[in-house]
């Protein structure tokens, strides 16, 4: 779970990685939150980030 750093919005959503594993293939992806579409951080990873809103998985 990641919760939203942006003040008018601060939800919680889920965070899965995808792919990854490719070498040399590392590059800065974003989390960008669902609700809001602000960027809560980066991370290098070769893995892409894919969000889910929390009522999205119930
Ligand atoms: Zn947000």
């Amino acid at each position: 779970m990641e919760i939203c750093n942006n003040e008018k919005c601060k939800k919680e959503f889920y965070v899965s990685e995808i792919g990854g594993g490719v070498p040399g293939g590392k590059e800065r992806e974003s989390v960008i939150c669902p609700y809001c579409d602000s960027v809560v951080r980066t991370e290098m990873t070769s893995a892409v980030f894919v969000t889910r809103k929390v009522e999205d998985v119930k």
